[in-house]
């Protein structure tokens, strides 16, 4: 019998799939050297610990370099990738999947072996206008070295004269941002299986000792499954032991102690999941204002949040036990892990959490992805199997009219405009604007700090220039 899948122990090694099993499988590639090919990512990431983990790069040398793409201009020219071995693809009018801060998201076809992927381009001079070069760097730094199924992969990254091209993988379904605003708030269990893989992420990134920073529904993902892909790694930093300090990420997601100014650490990811999970189950952030002051405020004076009178008693002890003002009061990814709406949900789905959370004490691969629309469901649950695939087509049927109306149920200020509330919010501090400003000033403080004191009792009289000159 000819081999189906290179993991061994493919349930179709033994048995062919039928015409409609196969329909469903997709064909899956090992990222680093090509050479294997399964027919799920399930069965790859199986096979990676137990058998291909061995033989990896060495029997594909040249293409195993190719995932090593250096920016460092020193290294072989030879072992890069460049940007025509990539063919842009157009989707209908659609010339871009996104676009960024610093240029646009193309999906890209690689002419060797018809793979799909996310390219960002990324404009130098903007790059380097908007000074976000460490940005850059520790973007492709720490990205390149993730591997877990809900981080979105990093496979390649080169430059040419004008841009810095990075090969992310490809998430079919675009970001959990404009999913949630076509849904407009979701049912607890949908909502678990969103919250639940972006903890997995999370989880896995602090056990490598990086802090996201900037985690929000614009950054999170979905692939063609509908899994989540943490993205956008250019807050993120390595954490050993000492406290952060750099103050990033986006308003609406922020902890307190990064308003105040005070030193951070992994609970701010923390932070960032409750307000996560409270967005998911509401459509809208707990803390709004109608500027980025009045926010900030509200989160600063750790008043209360309200919650709507439709959900458990469980996912409010959750959100709440999250949302501590307090960072070392929040609770844990294990205590999250292990709450009881958490354990609830995962038994409605027949899994076991403790499968999917990463254990650092083994190969990083060790650990299967979740297959949601595969695992066994409850009878309850398999009804609602459409409500638990994020598939855009079905939700442009909701209506604007609800998604009013809930908007301003949850909203404690109606003034917040509707065309605010839809748009992705933004998370660089260091926009074009407040550099500006921020160059503005510095400039000012240092001319001032060039004149000495009688010409700056000239400048108070406002005869400084004619005496100058
Ligand atoms: P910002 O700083 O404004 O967050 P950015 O420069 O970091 O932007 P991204 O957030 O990485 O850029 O990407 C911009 C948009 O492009 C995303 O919101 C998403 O719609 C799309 N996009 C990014 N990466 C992918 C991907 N891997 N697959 C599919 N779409 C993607
Ligand atoms: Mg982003």
């Amino acid at each position: 019998m000819n081999k189906f899948c290179d993991y061994k122990s493919c349930q179709f090694n033994v048995k062919q799939p039928t015409i409609e099993q196969r329909s469903k499988l997709t064909k899956v590639m090992c990222p680093l050297c090509m050479a294997s090919n399964y027919c799920s990512i399930r069965c790859r990431d199986l096979d990676w610990p137990i058998y291909h983990k061995g033989i990896c790069k060495k029997n594909q040398p040249d293409r195993a370099k190719s995932c090593n793409d250096t920016m460092d201009s020193s290294s072989s020219v030879s072992t890069r990738r460049k940007p025509e071995e990539f063919e842009i693809i157009t989707i209908g009018s659609k010339q871009e999947l996104g676009r960024g801060s610093y240029g646009s998201v193309k999906l890209v076809k690689d002419k060797s072996n018809g793979q799909l992927y996310a390219m960002k381009i990324m404009n130098k001079r903007q790059v380097f206008e908007y000074c976000s070069v460490e940005n850059l760097k520790r973007e492709i730094k720490i990205q390149r070295k993730l591997f877990h199924s809900n981080i979105c992969k990093l496979y390649h990254y080169f430059e040419d004269k004008e841009n810095v091209y990075l090969v992310l993988e490809y998430a079919e379904n675009g970001s959990l941002f404009h999913y949630i605003k076509k849904r407009i708030k979701l049912p607890e269990n949908e909502a678990f299986v969103y919250f639940f893989q972006t903890c997995l992420g999370i989880d896995y990134l602090h056990k490598n000792r990086v802090i996201h920073r900037d985690l929000k529904p614009e950054n999170l993902l979905l692939d063609h499954e509908g899994n989540i892909k943490i993205c956008d790694f250019g807050w993120s930093a390595e954490s050993l032991t000492e406290k952060r300090m750099t103050f990033c990420g986006t308003y609406e997601y922020m902890a307190p102690e990064m308003l105040n100014k005070q030193p951070h650490d992994f609970s701010l990811d923390v932070w960032s999941l409750g307000i996560l999970l409270y967005e998911l189950l509401h459509g809208n952030a707990p803390f709004r204002g109608k500027n980025n002051e009045e926010l900030c405020n509200k989160i600063k004076s750790g008043q209360p949040i309200n919650f709507a009178p439709t959900l458990s008693h469980e996912v409010i002890t959750l959100i709440k036990g999250i949302l501590k003002y307090i960072p070392s009061e929040r609770l844990t990814m294990d205590q999250i892990f292990e709450h009881p709406w958490m354990i609830k949900h995962a038994a409605s789905f027949n899994i076991d959490i403790y499968t999917f959370v990463y254990k650092p004490q083994f190969p990083t691969r060790q650990i299967p992805s979740i297959n949601f629309k595969t695992t066994t469901k409850p009878i309850d649950i398999q009804k609602k199997e459409s409500t638990l695939r994020p598939l855009s087509s079905d939700y442009t049927k909701f209506k604007t009219q609800e998604q009013s109306s809930n908007y301003k149920h949850y909203s404690e200020d109606n003034q917040i405009r509707q065309d605010e509330f839809n748009k992705p919010r933004i998370s660089r501090i260091s926009n074009k604007n407040e550099i500006l400003l921020h160059q503005h000033q510095l400039q000012q403080q240092q001319q001032e700090q060039k004149l000495g004191f009688m010409d700056r009792v000239f400048l108070a009289f406002g005869c400084l220039n004619r005496d100058k000159k």
